[in-house]
């Protein structure tokens, strides 16, 4: 599931720049059970579906986190809600490792002793960690510095100040009768910033209401210190 993404594009780019290392580890590798490589058990008191067990994730992580300082993650629809400010505080830990859960999901066990946090990607279920992981993974480094280049600059991007973006033209001016905002074609910097700004706000208003309510309380999107 991982390579066709982070193969790809900027995710690759990051990789080959030496900006990000990123590593998929094989909870099998990492199973006492040598034989069939078992990772998931029933779960105790009955219920549907199978947890992971302890044992595997305990063991890998304690191999994968040798002695270095790692901050360890659980994607989990129990989570904290990802944000664009949780990415911008995880580029400053050096160490992450991502648990893709699975199945019912893991061990209470796991969670109590072994994860620093929980992050959700949103109210819904998914299959597993594994698309959860992966956008963290592209959020967090995009904002690593040196990721991106000044054609894919990150000012003025939706979330900068609780503002979503507003709206972009490109070439043609005028495309079948529809023509961009003449103020974009004005060449005057000033004019066009206030105009951008004002866009942002207006488009803020009308679909996310709850960001400017959150940017007049002076708080970051997600609660968290940005
Ligand atoms: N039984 C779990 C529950 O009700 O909370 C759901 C398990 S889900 C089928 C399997 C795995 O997918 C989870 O352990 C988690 O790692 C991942 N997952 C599913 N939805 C997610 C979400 N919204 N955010 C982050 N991870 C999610």
């Amino acid at each position: 599931m991982f390579a066709p993404i982070l193969n790809e594009s900027i995710l690759k780019r990051a990789q080959e720049k030496k900006k990000v290392a990123i590593h998929i580890h094989d909870l099998r590798d990492y199973a006492d059970d040598k034989k069939h490589r078992k990772v998931d058990d029933r779960p105790f008191g009955g219920g549907p579906g199978m947890l992971m067990m302890p044992q595997p994730l305990f063991d890998a992580i304690k191999a994968i986190k040798g002695r270095r300082k790692v901050h360890v993650i659980y994607t989990s629809p129990a989570g904290k809600p990802f944000s664009q400010n949780h990415a911008k505080r995880l580029t400053r830990l050096k160490n992450l490792i991502i648990i893709c859960g699975h199945y019912e999901g893991i061990d209470e066990r796991v969670r109590e002793h072994l994860v620093d946090e929980e992050i959700s990607v949103g109210d819904y279920v998914l299959t597993g960690g594994e698309l959860p992981a992966m956008l963290i993974t592209d959020a967090v480094t995009r904002l690593i510095p040196g990721v991106l280049g000044k054609k894919e600059s990150l000012v003025s991007e939706s979330f900068e100040g609780n503002l979503l973006e507003g709206p972009q033209y490109t070439r043609p001016a005028n495309f079948r009768g529809k023509k961009v905002p003449p103020v974009l074609l004005s060449g005057n910097h000033k004019t066009i910033e206030i105009w951008r700004k004002s866009q942002a706000l207006t488009k803020t208003k009308k679909v996310r209401p709850d960001l400017l309510e959150k940017k007049n309380k002076g708080a970051s999107n997600d609660g968290n210190e940005s």
